[in-house]
C-alpha cells in the first residue's frame, strides 16, 4: 500500500514574483533524502517565474539537449542531495556505475595534478562555511580545467531526472557560443529565486547543527559514504516539510536583503560566482 500523505497549498513571495505550488509529505517518517524532490520542484517552479519574465523581456532561453558547457563548473551540492545520488548512482546498471567510477578516479587525478584535490576535500569536511570571496578562486582554478561532470555522456547528463538543484538553475538567455568560455564572455544567466541546494543544505544545518555546507560535485558521493551514520535517521514528515520551509524563509529573507542593495536583473556580466550562484552566502551574511 503507498504511503498515506498530507497535501498543502504554499505561497510565498520570491524575488521573481510570487510562487504557489502544492506539496506532498508522506505522514509518517521520512528520510531526509524524500525532501529533496520537493524542495527542487519549489525550485523548478520558481524558475519558471523567472523564465517567464525573462521572456516576457524579449529576450528567450538559449540553453538546449547537447549543450553541456556548463557540466563543467564546479557544482554544490547539499548533502541531503548527496545521499539522494549516492542512492542513484547505486540503482543503476553496473556497467553504467563503472563508468562513473572510471570518470571519478579520472577526475580526481585531475584535480590532484592541478593541486585542486586538498583544497575540494578541505570543502567538503570544513566546520566553517565559506564565503563567495573565499570560494572565486576556487571556481575559477575549477572551471579552467573543463573537467567534464562524472555524469555527463556525449555531452547529456546520464542521471538528469535526479541532476543536482544547481543544475537546474543554469540557464542563459545569451547566445550559447558564448557559454564555452564563460570567464572571458558576457554569459547572461538567469536570475535563480530559490535555490534549492542552499535551502537543502540550510536544512540540513539546522537539522545536525553542523556549518551551512556545499559539497563539490566530486567529493559529494565520498563525502556521503562516509557520513552515511548521519543518513539513518527519519523524521515525523510534517516536522520535517515544517523547517525545510523554514529554511526556504529564511533563504528568500536573506535574498530580499540582497536584492535592497541590487537589482535582481544584472545588467552587466556577473562573477563566475554569482553566474549560476553556485554558492550560498550564509543566510545571516549580506550579499556585497
Ligand atoms: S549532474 Fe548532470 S546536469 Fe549536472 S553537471 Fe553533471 S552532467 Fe551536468
Amino acid at each position: 500500500m503507498p504511503p498515506q500523505t498530507e497535501r498543502f497549498n504554499l505561497s510565498v513571495t520570491t524575488t521573481s514574483g510570487d510562487l504557489h505550488a502544492q506539496v506532498e509529505v508522506p505522514t509518517g517518517f521520512i528520510a531526509i533524502t524524500d525532501i529533496v524532490p520537493v524542495v527542487r520542484s519549489l525550485g523548478e517552479q520558481a524558475q519558471d517565474l523567472e523564465v517567464a519574465r525573462t521572456i516576457q523581456a524579449g529576450k528567450s532561453i538559449s540553453c538546449q539537449k547537447g549543450c553541456a558547457a556548463c557540466c563543467r563548473i564546479m557544482i554544490p551540492v547539499s548533502p541531503p542531495e548527496a545521499f539522494a545520488l549516492v542512492d542513484v548512482v547505486k540503482s543503476l546498471p553496473e556497467v553504467h556505475q563503472a563508468r562513473i567510477q572510471r570518470k571519478l578516479t579520472d577526475t580526481r587525478t585531475q584535480l590532484h595534478n592541478a593541486g585542486l584535490l586538498p583544497t575540494l576535500q578541505g570543502l567538503a569536511e570544513s566546520t566553517q562555511p565559506q564565503s563567495d570571496e573565499d570560494l572565486e578562486p576556487v571556481n575559477q582554478a575549477y572551471y579552467a580545467l573543463r573537467l567534464p561532470c562524472i555524469f555527463l555522456e556525449e555531452e547529456t547528463c546520464s542521471i538528469y531526472e535526479h541532476r543536482p538543484a544547481a543544475c537546474r538553475g543554469h540557464l542563459v538567455s545569451s547566445p550559447p557560443e558564448m557559454c564555452q568560455d564563460m570567464e572571458t564572455n558576457p554569459v547572461e544567466g538567469l536570475h535563480v529565486p530559490v535555490r534549492a541546494g542552499t535551502v537543502l543544505s540550510i536544512l540540513w544545518a539546522e537539522l545536525t547543527g553542523e556549518p551551512l555546507r556545499l559539497l563539490p560535485l566530486p567529493m559529494a558521493l565520498e563525502w556521503a559514504e562516509k557520513h552515511q551514520d548521519l543518513k539513518q535517521k527519519a523524521w515525523k514528515g510534517m516536522d520535517l516539510l515544517s523547517r525545510t520551509l523554514d529554511g526556504l524563509q529564511k533563504f528568500l529573507q536573506q535574498t530580499f536583503t540582497s536584492f535592497s542593495k541590487k537589482p535582481p536583473i544584472p545588467d552587466h556580466g556577473p562573477s563566475l560566482t554569482e553566474k549560476f550562484e553556485a554558492w550560498p552566502k550564509r543566510p545571516t551574511e549580506k550579499h556585497s
